[in-house]
């Protein structure tokens, strides 16, 4: 699974993030550790793991807008 360059900027967790912007991600609050890979979320301001990157990814459409389950055009 491809994480959307449009939607997420992948970093790498150093720790002037961890220290100065977050050391948790922003979905699922598990601990990011320095020299993991982070994306940037810029629809939320928020760093995410690779994980929630990839499962928001999944349900974005290509406005990187959360396409909710059920509704839609699809
Ligand atoms: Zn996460």
């Amino acid at each position: 699974m491809m994480i959307d360059d449009q939607c997420f900027v992948a970093q790498t967790a150093d720790a002037k993030i961890l220290l100065h912007v977050t050391n948790v991600c922003g979905e699922c609050y598990r601990d990011l550790h320095e020299g993991e890979p982070i994306y940037y979320d810029l629809q939320e301001y928020r760093y995410l793991c690779e994980a929630c990157a990839e499962g928001l990814s999944e349900r974005m459409n290509e406005a990187c807008e959360i396409e909710e389950e059920g509704g839609g055009l699809f």
